[in-house]
């Protein structure tokens, strides 16, 4: 066993003893009060306090492997809500009207916790969970594929060839592979793929099929049996080639995919913490609701995971809560709670959630469903931020990603640059050549960008043929001699026109959105930059120039800060 699988086991079994520890107590506690009630005298307080236990045990016991004690927390649950609802509060403090069975029950509980055997608390293979980062993994079935094989060598990917299907295959099923198989093998493949993702704990690998025949009928076969993409032969391998490095784009983005955990159950929320973190998303926790919406604002989450019962807050007027704000509308929220009355649950949804993960969940469920609920909350929210042409993010979006920028520059003070790209006579361009080659055009120079900027950069398409990129963290010098770079580099690109061959060349305005009182003001700057440049002769940039400052000292102010 590897060492970090030791190391996470013993973070687990840390947990678990904690919990025990804790339910120890409280079950110690009990004891005296059971015994008050068998003589009828119970405050109502105590009876929620009773509720609130055996509705945390119902839901975390069996996370930690106290499966018995899980099952009849949850029934005692179930018993006890009953009392609480058809007995007048008044009538509690004089005659307890709990069944003598039952009191005999909850006495027993402390036995259960005892009883439970050690256990491993994960039954998951954190060795085989997913690694990010590493050349993109291409497992090419059959002999009639070699020469596609090679040609993908090509393009820089590892390409691992195999006449058939594998037997063992640990070493040659990388968590980023992509399947690439004649068309008449998938339905093995696909059993195939289907069965290594369960023994690894993982997503099933993308399996991309070459086929000959094009027909309705053989198209709704292949989906039907489960193909990611098709291809004709004689493949385009470049077009392959581009679909093969989306696919490794969505595993990454879905590999980071970021989780909100609001749960007032320390060892229950780092026992889900530490599995999902382990199984590479990225988590935050936090035990208590008040500061929801600046973790939001600063997170950013792509999910969030809330409990229904936080006393003295309710999980599901929290939901309604973010709802509140028209940015969180479209956020997937998910609560995490033992709550099995599907009335309930569904009036609950109805507030404004999404789903409903009833507790106890399993390690591999909770993996499993966090996956696949990040997996679609992504693609939605692909679909709804980003510009049709070129990907990037619309109007609105990267006016949202201005404002976040800007209020993190405020408090964090590092320097963030803003550019404006607008194509250098593009009227011409689509007067020359039509509007569907203009489109080329403006689609080039998103690649460029996407090709030459970081991930924490933000690209959008401001309207027509005009871009907006935030870079945080970047000085103003630093972004000059960028995009000086980028201008180059695209003006050296062929497109090829209605006659011949053309070039197009691009115009940058910049600023430092430190330099300004709000990130309107910062963009007009870089709009006005943009405008000198214009004028100055187009193909190229200019940075914004502070009335009070000359160039230099605009440059040099920005080094020294
Ligand atoms: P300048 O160098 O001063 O920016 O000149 P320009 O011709 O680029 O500027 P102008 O704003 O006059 O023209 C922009 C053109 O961009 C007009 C419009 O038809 C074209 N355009 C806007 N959106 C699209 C698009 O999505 N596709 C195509 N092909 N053209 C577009
Ligand atoms: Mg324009
Ligand atoms: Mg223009």
């Amino acid at each position: 066993m590897a060492p970090e699988v030791t190391a996470m086991d013993n973070r687990l079994m840390m947990l678990k003893k904690r919990f025990a520890e804790r339910t120890t107590a409280q079950l110690a506690e009990l004891a005296p009060k059971l015994a008050d009630w068998q003589n009828g005298v119970c405050h109502p307080d105590d009876l929620q306090d009773l509720y609130h236990l055996l509705h945390r045990l119902a839901g975390s016991s069996g996370t930690f492997g106290f499966h018995q004690l899980g099952e009849e927390a949850s029934e005692l649950e179930q018993l006890i809500k009953e009392v609480i609802h058809t007995v007048e509060p008044a009538q509690l403090l004089t005659a307890c009207q709990i069944e003598p069975t039952v009191l005999a029950r909850l006495s027993q509980l402390s036995q259960l916790l005892l009883a439970a055997e050690a256990h491993t608390p994960t039954a998951i293979n954190w060795e085989l969970v997913e690694h990010t980062g590493e050349k993109t993994q291409l497992l090419v079935l059959d002999a009639s594929l070699a020469a596609l094989g090679e040609a993908l060598m090509t393009y820089g990917f590892n390409v691992r060839h195999c006449e058939s299907l594998p037997q063992h295959c640990t070493q040659c099923w990388h968590p980023a592979s992509i399947i690439i198989t004649p068309a008449a093998l998938l339905n093995q493949v696909v059993a195939w793929n289907q069965q290594q993702a369960q023994t690894q704990h993982k997503a099933p690998a993308p399996v991309l099929c070459i086929g000959q025949d094009d027909s309705f009928q053989a198209r709704y076969a292949l989906a039907a049996q489960g193909a990611d993409g098709l291809f004709m032969q004689p493949v385009e391998v470049p077009k392959l080639a581009k679909r093969i490095e989306q696919l490794k784009a969505e595993q990454q983005q879905h590999h980071a995919s970021k989780v909100l955990l609001l749960d007032d159950d320390q060892e229950l929320t780092e026992h889900y913490r530490l599995v999902l973190t382990q199984a590479g998303k990225n988590v935050k926790v936090m035990a208590e609701p008040e500061g929801l919406l600046a973790v939001l604002a600063e997170f950013r989450p792509d999910i969030v995971l809330l409990d229904v019962h936080m006393p003295p807050y309710s999980g599901v007027t929290l939901a309604r809560m973010i709802r509140l704000e028209p940015e969180w509308l479209s956020l997937p929220i998910i609560y995490l709670s033992s709550e099995q009355d599907r009335d309930l649950q569904i009036n609950a949804l109805a507030q404004g959630a999404d789903e409903f993960i009833t507790k106890p969940i399993s390690d591999e469920q909770l993996i499993r469903t966090v996956r696949t609920l990040c997996y679609r909350a992504r693609q939605l929210a692909k679909l709804v931020s980003c510009d049709g042409l070129t990907g990037l993010l619309n109007h609105s979006h990267i006016k949202q990603a201005l404002t976040h920028e800007y209020a993190r520059v405020q408090r964090l003070g590092h320097h963030t640059s803003i550019a404006i790209l607008d194509l250098d006579h593009f009227k011409q361009v689509n007067d020359r050549h039509g509007h569907g080659v203009g489109d080329v055009v403006i689609k080039a120079l998103a690649q460029v960008l996407q090709k030459r900027l970081r991930t924490t950069d933000h690209l959008g398409r401001y309207g027509g043929e005009e871009f907006v990129i935030i870079l945080p963290d970047c000085k103003l010098a630093q972004s000059e001699l960028l995009f000086k770079d980028v201008c180059h580099h695209f003006s050296q690109l062929s497109f090829i026109g209605s006659d011949g061959t053309f070039h197009a060349t691009v115009s940058v305005g910049l600023a430092e959105l430190n330099n300004f009182s709000g990130e309107e003001q910062a963009l007009n700057a870089a709009d006005d930059a943009l405008y000198q440049q214009k004028q100055a002769g187009r193909n190229g940039v200019t940075c914004y120039q502070h009335p009070r400052l000359g160039r230099d000292a605009n440059l040099a102010q920005d080094e020294t800060d």
